[in-house]
């Protein structure tokens, strides 16, 4: 068997909404972007969303839309892609690296030890799909004592008069919280429609704004479209069809908006996802939990507890009490037997780039020991259960080998 780790979901349904974009003939932004809006909005109940280019233009363009600049820190976790950190750095903030709990979501104590009076924005990543502990990081950023330490230096940054709470929500589109969209537990929450995300439009993202009302989120929304495209007033599919040909530059703004022919693979999908994808992930998800729960070296991933329901992103499986070298034996197996994972994350202070900043591995010692023992297995709706099944019988085999290579050479030494 050859099972890839997790390939775009792409049936006729998607490629006839690719094909009527090509008919149309608009392929960049128009009236696909539209109603992709239209169906984020649905799925998560926000008051604005707006489709970008990629999770990390969109990241970098919304702090720089709240004045994050030189001399601010934003709180990220230690344990994350690279790109929440990077978008951080662009901005010419500092990214100040915190620790995570053993649910791979960033600590609440740990976000309260690092502010200062220089932090603007926590960055919280919703690790594989599960999101933060959510109420815990907004008592935190509403408590009084710590909105007085907050300096505003711009007129959004007076308006909130607090920290901004971003989620990256690249993992967690359709999570739940409290039973609501987990995107509305931020101000600002990010998707990412990346090629191995959820939903995908191979590349891009969406902002979706759940500000408090003392923000005019429509206007947020106008200004947001326009600082997307160069700061022009007016989109060319506005000025293709009948608008004056006349525009004016508004703002210093980004080009990163999304263009149609990638909405249209995303507007395929999301109107399936609920009902339809999303279930064939946590069916997958669950007959993983139940199949190792026999297994005394399985430490199960939260995908649901009484706050919280993972959009079954991924699934970090975790072995107890095994070392980097076995956990990579282990990846070396079933990449041999065609099966193929991965590791999410390899955390950022172990990156070269990021040592070379100063940050350092032992300052965050439970992103290590999540990362030393962590597999993401294939999660994905088109999976079979033959292929499931395979994937779960070889993982019983690798840690065997793995643990039992381990226990000759003690016994050699
Ligand atoms: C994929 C990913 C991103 C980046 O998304 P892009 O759309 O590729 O920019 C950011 N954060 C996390 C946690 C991710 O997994």
């Amino acid at each position: 068997m050859n099972i890839p780790f997790s390939p775009p979901y792409i049936d006729q349904s998607v490629i006839d909404q690719v094909l009527d974009t090509l008919k149309a003939k608009w392929i960049t932004s128009g009236p696909k972007v539209k109603a992709l809006e239209q169906e984020v909005l649905e799925l998560t109940g926000s008051k604005s969303a707006i489709c970008v280019n990629s999770w990390t233009s969109a990241a970098i363009m919304m702090m720089k839309w709240f004045g994050i600049k030189e001399g601010d820190e934003v709180i990220v976790p230690a344990y994350t892609y690279c790109a929440t950190a990077l978008s951080v750095l662009h901005c010419g903030a500092r990214p100040i690296m915190v620790d995570i709990l053993d649910d791979f979501t960033i600590s609440p104590s740990k976000i309260k030890a690092a502010i200062t009076s220089r932090t603007k924005a926590i960055l919280a990543v919703d690790i594989a799909g599960l999101p933060c502990k959510y109420d815990a990081i907004n008592a935190l950023i509403k408590d009084p004592y710590i909105r007085q330490l907050f300096q505003p230096e711009t007129s959004k940054q007076f308006l909130l008069g607090r920290i901004l709470l971003i989620a990256d929500a690249a993992h967690s589109i359709g999570a739940e919280y409290n039973g609501i969209p987990s995107a509305r537990k931020a101000d600002i929450t990010i998707f990412s429609f990346h090629a191995v995300k959820n939903i995908t439009t191979a590349e891009g993202g969406c902002i979706c704004l759940n500000l408090p009302e003392v923000f005019d989120n429509n206007a947020e929304y106008s200004f947001l479209k326009m600082y997307s495209l160069n700061g022009q007033t007016k989109d060319a599919f506005t000025k293709a069809n009948g608008a004056s040909w006349r525009y004016d530059i508004v703002s210093k703004g980004f080009k990163i908006n999304m263009p149609d022919i990638c909405a249209a693979i995303g507007l395929a999908q999301i109107r399936r996802y609920k009902s339809e994808l999303i279930c064939r992930r946590k069916l997958i998800a669950n007959t993983y939990c139940k199949r190792f729960k026999m297994y005394d070296w399985f430490i199960p991933p939260v995908l649901k507890d009484k706050n919280r329901e993972s959009s079954y992103h991924l699934f970090p499986l975790r072995i107890k009490n095994i070392t980097e070298l076995q956990r990579d034996q282990i990846i070396d197996f079933l990449v041999a037997q065609g099966i193929h994972v991965n590791v999410h994350f390899i955390p950022m202070p172990m990156l070269s780039y990021f040592k070379s900043i100063g940050y350092i591995i032992e300052d965050y010692p439970n992103s290590f020991k999540q990362y030393s023992c962590e597999i993401s297995l294939p999660i994905y709706p088109q999976l079979s259960d033959e292929e499931v099944e395979y994937i779960i019988e070889n993982v019983v085999e690798g840690v065997k080998r793995a643990v039992y290579r381990a226990q000759l050479v003690a016994v050699v030494i």
